[in-house]
């Protein structure tokens, strides 16, 4: 039988290391994108962009709904972006059920098809506070899923317990690291490859990839 994964797409440099780890081990590979009222439809577009690249089927659900209930600084302009991580709990970026929300659409996608593993690029290593990016919620929702649709997935996280130079250091290994440095949008003000060098995930993101090619170099 042919083997065969979902992959939580969202265009960023986290899950497109993910797609990369999903077509080394899989015969079929399909990812899926959500619109949710992102401020900045360039994601979508470079998701897109990323799948047409490799070949792979892709599919964006419509989930304006998230927005519409919890207005946030990712989809409202009038919300500032928040530098640092407030000390009473996550920042502003953060998007109450979010997650939940998708692995539960991305499950039925996935049993659709007859799909068992779904593949996220989710982390609580370069810990950022959210609370469903934790270990823990995900094999919650896994033993969740399973029982509301008396169906097996396997909710697979390659970076769950790796930081950004790990994860660049695997895009580099799976042969993709030119592919995720200029194509993928990872930055909150909505520039692609290295963004704009300022915002939260941009320092992140630039921070492990410095200390990734100091290593590489060496
Ligand atoms: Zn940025």
């Amino acid at each position: 039988m042919e083997t065969k994964a979902v992959v939580c797409f969202s265009g960023g440099q986290d899950s497109t290391t993910c797609l990369l780890y999903a077509l080394k081990r899989y015969e079929k590979v399909y990812a899926v994108s959500f619109d949710y009222g992102q401020r900045h439809k360039a994601e979508l577009d470079c998701a897109r962009e990323i799948c047409a690249k490799l070949n792979v089927e892709h599919e964006t659900l419509d989930l304006s709904l998230l927005n519409q209930l919890a207005p946030n600084s990712l989809t409202r302009s009038d919300i500032e972006v928040d530098e640092v991580k407030p000390e009473d709990g996550p920042p502003n970026t953060f998007v109450d059920g979010r997650n939940m929300v998708f692995f539960t659409f991305v499950a039925i996608y996935a049993k659709q098809r007859g799909v068992r593993d779904i593949i996220t690029g989710v982390s609580q290593s370069d810990f950022s506070g959210y609370p469903d990016c934790r270990d823990v919620f995900i094999k919650s929702l896994n033993v969740s899923l399973n029982l509301a649709m008396e169906y097996t997935f396997n909710i697979i996280t390659p970076l769950m317990w790796i930081d950004k130079e790990e994860t660049w250091a695997m895009a580099d290994e799976l042969g993709g690291f030119d592919l995720v440095r200029n194509e993928t949008l990872t930055c909150y003000n909505g520039i692609k490859g290295d963004g704009c060098g300022n915002c939260p995930a941009c320092k992140l993101r630039k921070r492990g990839l410095v200390n990734y090619l100091k290593r590489r170099n060496k």
